[in-house]
């Protein structure tokens, strides 16, 4: 393929760099270009080709400069405009010209017509198109005409050469009636005339099945071979003894729900094990996975090894730290604090427990995985909020197993649930457990939306809530632009509710805080002593206060639905009936008003996430994520949940029994974009 320096530089833009790139770059959609309809027949809202004779030409001013044409053809006349134009376009429509059209028909003033329509001279016979055009995702100065004549060409040397050789075993293509893949991508760029436009508008037709399915299966290929290649390193094997954990729940004060019983079973399963552990453990807000992880990490100090504790936010580490070093001391087992801003000294100590191996179990924050942290012996490393870190900071914390030749056991968890299919897809690289109830006695959360002129109805039932000796979250607005700006309104909000409610007790507490600060706020809100805590976003994760049974969420708008749903599940963690209010400003956009509608009707975390992605797409919903995966540019999780789940069982299958075929399809479908391999 030889093309200018130029083209080069816009076909990378695509992600086009390869031959075969080209080949698997595919129309967004087709134009039908194979008929002609008579302009009487047109209905409004078709999008249609018709052909005529310009019997009118004039450039208007009203309302503004615009180009305006009469079409004749024999069955009625179509009104064609221009509201940009070149001086030159007044003379090419010459009446008496002959055109032909392609556009959506919309009814104006004047009857049909259409606005900007693809126009074209021709002579009087020019023959139709013998298939439907079609139209490529291109990028600015990268004509459609260029993009088609290039993927023609390549196509032309691949019916030749080896480039499209099935890399699919007879064997599946037969049992899941698979389309050829030669014949797909070329029906795909050059569709015969009989194909059913539906199909392919809606990629329901067979070569879009064949197209999705081997993009699908080379993701399941890819990850599922990153998990065997991790699975086949060696991790120190935890036994069941279980000792430890009777101890510990014999001190709770409450019993496991069922669900967490299965999910523990599923990781001590794999703790005993003598590979690595990869499992992602999924709970709504509250369901209790923090229990679940403290049982994990006795598992591992039992049989002599140490667990860490990674999150995402000093509070939450901070607040991790509290309730474990609870539950743990009564067991003699020691707990350690580690955060970035904590003082040297500490620090240094905290560093020396961690190499020495007395501390049995270390928490903390981002610091966990730094250079100078050196575990004596780290069995299980666990990652709450998992999305919050990238792949590197996992990988980094998954490095610190320092018994020669192990890896640590690793869980991450996940309080944004993640809807199922793009846990089957993007997570395939990981075992994962669901805790799909919720501990039993839980009242309801009430969400109410309140417009923010109506702010005096939430003072006098915050008043009311106090009085009942109730406690209450005020979360200010979350100012992307500017983290300053979003400090000084938590100050201001701070300092009027403080005026507002004199008789109450009311604390600050934000990001720029110092630890200690942070700390000690957290424990008074925690003790009852705070009546009503003014907080930025920083207390959206894992923080318990169970107390805590209204809550009001200013600018509710510009949050996102996770962090909505997050937010949210502060309150209703105790019996008492809980309220959560989102406060919002008018007018909303369209996304927000969807948002706040799906906030507001559901309280079931893997729906809302399930809506969610719906909203967003894929790439936004997985953040962090994302960077180090593969994304799906054909297959729509959504659309092909079957094709999937096909895939999936297709790629353990080709692993097992033709795993040359399989790095083969990997390779075609994903090239060196496969980089996260080790993580
Ligand atoms: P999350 O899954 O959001 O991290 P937590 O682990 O913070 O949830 O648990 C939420 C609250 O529920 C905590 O106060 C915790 O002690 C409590 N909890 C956990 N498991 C149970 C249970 N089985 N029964 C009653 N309360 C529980
Ligand atoms: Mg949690």
């Amino acid at each position: 393929m030889i093309v200018s320096a130029n083209v080069q530089e816009k076909l990378s833009r695509l992600g086009i760099r390869k031959e075969l790139d080209l080949i698997l770059h595919l129309p967004i959609r087709y134009e039908d270009e194979t008929h002609l309809f008579p302009i009487s027949d047109a209905l409004p809202g078709q999008v249609v080709q018709v052909e005529g004779v310009i019997i009118h030409n004039e450039v208007v001013m009203r309302p503004r400069r615009q180009l305006v044409c009469q079409i004749e053809d024999s069955s009625g006349i179509l009104v064609m405009r221009f509201l940009n134009f070149y001086g030159s376009q007044i003379k090419t429509y010459a009446v008496g010209k002959r055109v032909r059209l392609l556009g959506e028909i919309r009814s104006g003033f004047f009857g049909a017509e259409m606005v900007h329509p693809k126009c074209r001279i021709i002579r009087k016979s020019e023959s139709l198109a013998e298939s439907m055009t079609p139209i490529y995702p291109t990028t600015a100065g990268l004509t459609q005409s260029i993009l088609g004549k290039l993927i023609g060409q390549v196509l032309q040397d691949a019916q030749k050469t080896q480039a499209l050789t099935e890399t699919l075993p007879e064997k599946i293509i037969q049992k899941y009636r698979l389309a050829g893949l030669k014949e797909s991508v070329m029906c795909l760029h050059n569709p015969p005339p009989d194909v059913s436009i539906e199909a392919l508008q809606a990629r329901t037709h067979p070569a879009w099945r064949r197209i999705k399915f081997d993009e699908l299966l080379a993701q399941q290929l890819s990850m599922r071979l990153h998990y065997r290649q991790r699975r086949s390193h060696s991790a120190p094997v935890l036994v069941q003894k279980n000792k430890l954990a009777k101890l510990l729940l014999k001190q709770l004060a409450f019993e496991l729900t069922a669900a967490q019983i299965k999910v523990s079973a599923e990781i001590s399963r794999d703790l005993a094990a003598a590979h690595p552990m990869q499992r992602l453990l999924q709970g709504d807000v509250g369901s209790g996975k923090t229990i679940v992880a403290a049982l994990a990490a006795l598992q591992a100090i039992e049989n002599g090894f140490q667990a860490a504790l990674m999150a995402p936010t000093e509070i939450l580490a901070e607040q991790h730290f509290q309730k474990l070093s609870a539950w743990f001391d009564p067991l003699g087992i020691q707990v350690v604090w580690l955060s970035g801003s904590q003082k040297k000294k500490q620090k240094q100590a905290a560093l020396d427990d961690i190499a020495l191996g007395t501390a049995q179990l270390a928490v903390g924050t981002h610091a966990l995985f730094q250079d100078q942290v050196v575990f004596h012996q780290l069995g299980l490393a666990i990652i709450d909020e998992q999305h919050r870190f990238g792949v590197h900071q996992r990988l980094a914390l998954r490095m610190k197993g320092s018994l020669s030749n192990t890896v640590p056991h690793q869980l991450m968890m996940s309080a944004t649930p993640i809807p199922r299919t793009l846990s089957m897809s993007y997570f395939a690289d990981l075992d994962v457990s669901i805790i799909d109830e919720l501990p039993p006695g839980r009242a309801p959360i009430v969400t109410k939306l309140i417009a923010d002129n109506r702010r005096d109805e939430i003072i006098a039932r915050i008043q009311q809530a106090c009085q009942q000796g109730k406690q209450v979250y005020w979360v200010c607005p979350l100012i992307e632009e500017s983290e300053t700006l979003q400090l000084q309104t938590a100050m201001e909000t701070y300092e009027s509710l403080s005026q507002i409610f004199p008789d109450l007790s009311v604390g600050l507490v934000h990001g720029r805080l110092a630890t200690q600060e942070k700390t000690a706020v957290m424990a008074s809100f925690k003790q009852g002593e705070i009546q009503l805590l003014v907080a930025t976003t920083v207390i959206e994760v894992g923080v318990d206060v169970p107390n805590a049974s209204l809550m009001v969420i200013e600018n509710a708008e510009r949050m996102g639905l996770s962090q909505l749903h997050q937010l949210r599940g502060r309150v209703g963690r105790g019996s008492e009936a809980s309220i959560c209010i989102l406060l919002f400003q008018q007018p909303l956009s369209e996304i927000a008003r969807k948002r706040l509608k799906i906030i507001f009707e559901h309280t079931d975390g893997f729906e809302i996430a399930r809506q969610d992605l719906q909203l967003r797409g894929p790439g936004e919903f997985l953040g962090a994520r994302q960077s180090g995966v593969p994304m799906l540019r054909f297959a729509d999780l959504e659309q092909d949940g079957e094709l999937l789940a096909t895939a999936q069982a297709t790629a353990n299958e080709m692993l097992n029994d033709y795993p040359g075929l399989a790095q083969r399809h990997i390779e075609r479908w994903l090239g060196d974009k496969t980089e996260y391999l080790r993580v």
